[in-house]
């Protein structure tokens, strides 16, 4: 059995106290122990921190950028290694941990162009003889604390921002599928990147701790669950640090009368039961408008029935286990719950055993139908394979709908009247909007946050808002000896004039 320990200062450094167990979700076998890291491994990945500091932050962003394309080549090349380590301890199909691997990929290719997304604004003349301009200087230590859904592509969206924009990280991953943490270390210090620039510190609540009390840790980013991520907000903001933290999620899908139905359905099934609905940009609401619901359901009923579930290693399977049998179970419970408070259960993936892997954490996929706002399957994030269906007379109730739940990650609409489409966009109060885009995850030059319940801070991660994230701004002005002399001024200089 594997021990998977912390990376300090450049090198494995193995568990030195309590462990946690980790498991293989499809077998429901433990694999790992990871290290349950605290105070010691949080102040030992600060000190080598703060000694490298000084001079990546000099190192020009020319040649941080050039390592972050060695990084880029190195995560092409080991591609299918990283993605086999997602599946052995998250549980989604392969396919898909490929493509998380190349959606962090793509903040990787765009910090690479750090040196242009670094450059001020210069002003010749602001005054007579005196010139301005702008600058965005590193933070010095920041800290990125990261769900289990992604284990690589969420750590994606902060390291390649973070290091290229001249400070010093330190990730604390999720417990629960720690090992891609480590891989990632070991290519960045093939790229070249100096020892303490980067650094892992495993565990759970004691080090997420550990972090929010160190002082000289400046900034911290957050993803997983609401309840967290507004504690470690307030925890991090009360101590001065700025922070963002991006909590959870409940995705609506907006199904017109006049949409595609065959393309909304497609996208209902990937959005809602891809990587077994753990993810925060997961479908889990159908707003069926108008009379479009009985054919919405006829159409996914036996889409859902036929949805191929195995160990994400199967690659006929569409769809793996959950993380863990306690998240199953709790999936399970949300079933249950649906069905006490009276929605119609079209689809139950309850109970599900797979030959040859009846221990592993498996649920089948599920869908409801007639569910109401009041139930809780409505209200809570479940991170499961389980689609609601709410019915609603026009396009004005939907959008109230959605504007009136407490999340607000992503959303979408299917339809083809553009003018719709338009206004939608216009009014909903979610931080992403897709039309006839089921999953509207920005690109990694444009920035990924919710509103609402959804996102604790004033910036969203990665992309532009990632390099103010992380940068301070420092206005100069400047005049040399030699130029006009105005002599002592007591009045507020009207440089205009
Ligand atoms: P989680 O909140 O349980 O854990 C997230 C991180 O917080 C982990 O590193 C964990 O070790 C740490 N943590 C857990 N409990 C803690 C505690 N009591 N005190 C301090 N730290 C603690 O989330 P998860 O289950 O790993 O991930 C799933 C959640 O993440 C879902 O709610 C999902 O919507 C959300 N998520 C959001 C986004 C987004 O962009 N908004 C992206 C991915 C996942």
């Amino acid at each position: 059995m594997q021990t998977i320990g912390h990376w300090i200062n450049g090198a494995a450094m193995p568990p030195a106290g309590a462990t946690t167990p980790v498991f293989n979700p499809a077998t429901g076998e433990v694999s790992g122990q990871v290290a349950a890291g605290g105070e010691a491994e949080v102040n030992a990945a600060v000190a080598a921190a703060a000694a490298a500091w000084p001079a990546w932050a000099a190192t020009p962003p020319l040649r941080r950028a050039r390592v972050m394309f060695k990084f880029k080549e190195a995560l092409e090349r080991e591609t299918k290694a990283l993605a086999a380590i997602i599946t052995s301890e998250h549980g989604k199909v392969l396919s898909d941990a490929e493509g998380e691997i190349q959606r962090g990929l793509e903040v990787v290719e765009f910090a690479c162009g750090i040196p242009h997304l670094l450059k001020g604004e210069f002003t010749e003349a602001v005054a007579t003889g005196i010139d301005g301009w702008s600058m965005r200087q590193p933070l010095g230590i920041v800290a990125g604390i990261t769900p289990f859904n992604f284990p690589v592509m969420v750590p994606l969206w902060m390291i390649p921002m973070a290091l290229a924009t001249g400070n010093c990280f330190i990730l604390k991953p999720s417990e629960k599928d720690p090992s891609a943490s480590l891989f990632l270390a070991k290519l960045l210090a093939e790229a070249g990147l100096p020892n303490g620039v980067f650094q892992v510190v495993q565990g759970g609540r004691a080090a997420v701790e550990s972090i929010l009390e160190n002082p000289l840790i400046q900034a911290i980013s957050f993803v997983g669950s609401t309840p967290i991520a507004e504690a470690v907000y307030k925890g991090g903001t009360s101590r001065g640090k700025r922070v963002q933290a991006l909590g959870g999620a409940k995705n609506h899908l907006v199904v017109m009368p006049d949409a595609d139905l065959d393309q909304a359905v497609d996208a209902l099934m990937g959005s809602a039961y891809g990587s077994a609905g753990e993810r925060c940009m997961a479908i889990s609401v159908a707003v069926a408008v108008g009379d479009v619901g009985d054919k919405l359901i006829a159409k996914l009923a036996p889409r859902v029935r036929g949805l191929k579930v195995g160990p994400g290693t199967d690659k006929d399977a569409e769809m793996g286990p959950l993380v863990t049998a306690e998240h199953r179970n709790k999936v399970s419970g949300y079933v249950d719950a649906g069905v006490r408070e009276g929605a119609k259960l079209v689809v139950d993936g309850r109970g599900l055993s797979l030959q040859g892997y009846e221990s592993g954490f498996f649920i089948g996929g599920t869908l409801f139908d007639d569910v109401t706002t009041d139930m809780s399957i409505y209200k809570d994030e479940i991170f499961g394979p389980v689609l609601s269906v709410v019915r609603k007379p026009d396009l004005n109730s939907a959008v109230d709908l959605i504007n009136a739940h407490h999340f607000g990650n992503g959303v979408s609409l299917f339809t083809s009247d553009g003018g719709a489409a338009r206004g939608f966009a216009s009014s909903i109060k979610v931080g992403m909007v897709g039309i006839n885009v089921p999953i509207p995850v920005p690109a990694a030059f444009h920035s990924f946050g919710g509103w609402k319940n959804s996102l604790f801070g004033d910036h969203h991660i990665h992309g532009p808002e990632g390099v103010r994230f992380y940068t301070r701004y420092k206005a100069i002005t400047q005049r040399w000896p030699g130029s006009l002399r105005t002599g002592a001024e007591f009045t507020m200089p009207q440089i205009g004039t």
